[in-house]
């Protein structure tokens, strides 16, 4: 266990709704917890901070929070992919296809070329990290622009699931703040 503080945040408000699904919306899905979110951009920033990073990549809209902290930290900007075209969006965008845990279908992640380059070194940052697949549509995004993906930083990992499993055999460095090894209703286990 790396983030004393965060664990102790999810066992006080964390709400295991079924063996599969944390509700953590009192301090990052909703509502967010600000000292804790710049204590969580503090503690990655200080992981990847020899990694060369240019930017950070996220998606919306969980992702934002830690994402934003992070940057800051590190003093880059920070990117979070749409899953909707609006009125605003360019036309000319790399867009990538996850099929989403939570709302159980199948979401665009989209980003305007101009903002992904090949010779950014980026960082990828998640709130959760359960099966992969949001990190693997954002490489993929990276992968279109040429983009290096220099790590994957998740604040909750559940790692009773494949995310780490598949992202460390694709060869990513994952850091992950908080692993919980079991859900069950109204109990939280963790990893270390
Ligand atoms: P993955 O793509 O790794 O399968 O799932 C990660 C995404 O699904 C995260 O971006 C997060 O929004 C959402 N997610 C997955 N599991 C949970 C969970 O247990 N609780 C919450 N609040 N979100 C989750």
């Amino acid at each position: 266990m790396k983030m004393e503080e965060l664990k102790q945040k999810i066992l006080k408000e964390g709400m295991a709704k079924d063996s599969d699904i944390l509700v953590v919306n009192s301090f990052l899905n909703q509502q967010v917890d600000t000292k804790l979110m710049e204590n969580i951009g503090k503690e990655f920033a200080a992981y990847f901070k020899d990694k060369g990073v240019t930017k950070i990549l996220t998606a919306e809209s969980s992702g934002i929070a830690p994402a934003l902290m992070t940057a800051a930290n590190l003093g880059v900007n920070c990117i979070f992919a749409r899953k909707q075209k609006s009125l605003t969006t360019d036309d000319n965008s790399y867009v990538s296809t996850v099929y989403s845990f939570t709302k159980q279908e199948m979401k665009n992640l989209i980003v305007e070329k101009s903002f992904l380059n090949e010779d950014d070194k980026i960082l990828i940052i998640d709130d959760f990290l359960a099966n992969g697949q949001a990190s693997k549509a954002m490489i993929a995004l990276c992968n279109q622009a040429g983009a290096d993906v220099v790590g994957i930083g998740i604040v909750i990992e559940k790692s009773f699931q494949e995310g780490r499993k598949i992202l460390e055999e694709m060869g990513y460095d994952v850091y992950s703040l908080a692993r919980i090894s079991k859900l069950e209703e109204g109990k939280i286990e963790f990893l270390d």
